[in-house]
C-alpha cells in the first residue's frame, strides 16, 4: 500500500500563503489557472518516457483486434472493429454559449462525441478496452496460443474463454472504468471483479453483474476501492490489477485518440497549424484518460495545439497536484474539500502522480466549474442539440470562455484575434451514452429547474 503525507492545520496554512489560488479551492469558487510553466512540445515530450513508437504499437494492436470486435460486439461492425467517436460541430449551441457569456467565440466549436463509443459508451472504452486486449495477447502469445498475424476474431471462441477463465481481471472505479473493463474482461473470458466507490450508479452495478461481473461495493470514495481492489489482486499471482493511478497501457489507450482526431479533422478539410490553433477540453478525473489523450494530441499536433482540464469545484485533485507541484503528495480531502460531485468519473480527490508530473509541461491549463453549471450545460446541449450527455461530459463546455477572458495567457501564447478567429475549439464528451433513459429524464429535470429563476 502507498501511504501518503498527513498535512497539520499549520502545513495547510503555510502552503495556502505560498498558493494563493489555494484559498478560492478550498471556498469551492470555480477558478482558471493557466499553466506558466508551459513548454515547446517537442522539449516536454523529450522529457516522457514514452514515444510516438509506444502510440503506434497501441494503435496497431488494437487493429489487430479489429476483427475480435467484429465477431463479439456487433455493433462495431459499421466502424469495422474500430472503437471511435464521431466528431461534430455544435453551432446552435455555439450560438447559445456566446449568448450565454455575452462573448463571441470567433472560431468554431466542436463535440468529440466519446459518449457514443460502443460497448461502454464513455472515454474509457479508450483506455480500459485497450489495457485488457494487451494483457489478453500477452497470455495467448505466452501460452502459444496466438500468433500476431493470425485473424483475432479466433478469440472468440469457447476455447478461447476457456484459455482465460483460468485469469482474473480487478480494476477499482468510479464506475465508467469498471464498466468497460468488466463489459471486456467478460466478453473475453476473464474471471473479473471491479471494486466500485460508493458514488457509482446503481444502473453500472446491475449491468456489470448480468455480464456475470463480481462487482464488490465500498462505502468510501474511489482513492479506497483502488487502493483495496490493488491490495485483493496483489495476493494472486494470476490476476492482473488494471491500475487507474498508475498504469501506462491504459495511458496508450487513450493516446491513440490523437491520431484518430488527426484523421477526422483532415476528412472534414480543418487545418490544424500555428495560425489555425486547435484548443481541447477534457473533463479530468485521476488523470488518464486526458492525460493520455493529450499525450496523443501533442504527438499529433505538437504546439499548435491547447490542451485544458476541467474538474467539478469538488473535486479539483489535478489543479491542485499541478499548481502545488505536490501531484499525489496532496489530496482535496487534506484542504477539507469534500470529494462530492455528480460529475460520475471525475469524483478523485487525488489526481494520478504519473500523469501530473509527465504530463504538467504539456498542458496549457486548468479550471473548475460546479456541478450546476455542468447539469445546466446539460440542458442546453439538449435543448440546443438533441444531444444528450452525463454531467461530466460537459465539464469542457465553458473552457473556450475561460480561454477567452484571461488576457495575461492570450498574450503570452502570442494569440491575436487574428489567430483566435482561425480557431477550433473542441469539447470532449467524454460520456453518457449508456445512461438510461430514467436517469436523463432525472438529469433533463434537474436541468431544467436550474434554468428557472429562482423563487423568491
Ligand atoms: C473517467 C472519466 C473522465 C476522466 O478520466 P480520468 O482518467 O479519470 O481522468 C471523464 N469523463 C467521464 C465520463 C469519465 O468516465
Amino acid at each position: 500500500m502507498h501511504s501518503h503525507p498527513h498535512y497539520s492545520k499549520e502545513a495547510i496554512r503555510e502552503l495556502c500563503r505560498a498558493n494563493p489560488l489555494l484559498d478560492e479551492l478550498m471556498a469551492l469558487s470555480p477558478v482558471s489557472w493557466f499553466n506558466p510553466e508551459r513548454q515547446p512540445t517537442e522539449q516536454a515530450l523529450a522529457a516522457v518516457g514514452l514515444t510516438a513508437e509506444d502510440v503506434i504499437d497501441a494503435s496497431l494492436r488494437l487493429d489487430r483486434f479489429a476483427p475480435y470486435f467484429c465477431a463479439a460486439f456487433p455493433d462495431t461492425m459499421a466502424s469495422h472493429g474500430l472503437l471511435e467517436s464521431p466528431l461534430q460541430a455544435v453551432p446552435a449551441m455555439q450560438q447559445a454559449m456566446e449568448n450565454r457569456f455575452q462573448q463571441p467565440l470567433g472560431g468554431q466549436l466542436w463535440l468529440k462525441l466519446d459518449s457514443q463509443l460502443p460497448i461502454s459508451g464513455s472515454i474509457k472504452a479508450r483506455g480500459g478496452i485497450y489495457e485488457v486486449l494487451q494483457h489478453a495477447e500477452k497470455l495467448a502469445l505466452k501460452a502459444g496460443l496466438l500468433q500476431r498475424t493470425d485473424n483475432y476474431a479466433r478469440l472468440h471462441s469457447e476455447e478461447f474463454r476457456a484459455f482465460f477463465s483460468q485469469y482474473q481481471i480487478a480494476v477499482g472505479s468510479t464506475g465508467n472504468l469498471g464498466l468497460s473493463i468488466g463489459m471486456i474482461g467478460a466478453r473475453l473470458g476473464f474471471n473479473t471483479s471491479v471494486h466500485m466507490s460508493a458514488d457509482a450508479r446503481q444502473w453500472k452495478k446491475d449491468l456489470l453483474r448480468a455480464q456475470g461481473v463480481t462487482v464488490v461495493e465500498y462505502q468510501s470514495d474511489y482513492s479506497v476501492a483502488v487502493a483495496e481492489g490493488r491490495a485483493q489482486a496483489e495476493q494472486n499471482p494470476n490476476c492482473h490489477f488494471v491500475d487507474d493511478e498508475n498504469s501506462v497501457q491504459l495511458f496508450l489507450g487513450y493516446a491513440v485518440a490523437g491520431e484518430r482526431l488527426k484523421a477526422q479533422l483532415d476528412q472534414q478539410g480543418i487545418k490544424v497549424d500555428r495560425s489555425h490553433p486547435l484548443f481541447v477540453y477534457l473533463p479530468c478525473g485521476v488523470g488518464g484518460g486526458p492525460g493520455g489523450v493529450a499525450f496523443g494530441l501533442k504527438l499529433a499536433f505538437g504546439d499548435a495545439v491547447h490542451c485544458i482540464f476541467a474538474e467539478p469545484t469538488h473535486s479539483p485533485c489535478m489543479l491542485l497536484g499541478v499548481y502545488t507541484g505536490l501531484h499525489d503528495q496532496i489530496s482535496v480531502q487534506d484542504l477539507g474539500i469534500d470529494n462530492i460531485t455528480a460529475a460520475d468519473g471525475l469524483a478523485v480527490g487525488r489526481a494520478s502522480g504519473f500523469v501530473g508530473r509527465t504530463m504538467a509541461p504539456m498542458l496549457d491549463g486548468f479550471y473548475t466549474l460546479s456541478d450546476k453549471e455542468m447539469l445546466s450545460l446539460l440542458g442546453l446541449l439538449n435543448e440546443q442539440e438533441h444531444i444528450q450527455l452525463e454531467p461530466s461530459a460537459l465539464a469542457g463546455m465553458p473552457g473556450p470562455w475561460r480561454v477567452l477572458e484571461n488576457e495575461s495567457y492570450l498574450k503570452r501564447m502570442g494569440l491575436n484575434p487574428e489567430r483566435l478567429a482561425n480557431a477550433h475549439h473542441l469539447v470532449w464528451a467524454t460520456g453518457g451514452g449508456m445512461v438510461p433513459a430514467a436517469e436523463m429524464a432525472s438529469y433533463l429535470t434537474q436541468a431544467a429547474a436550474l434554468a428557472k429563476p429562482a423563487a423568491i
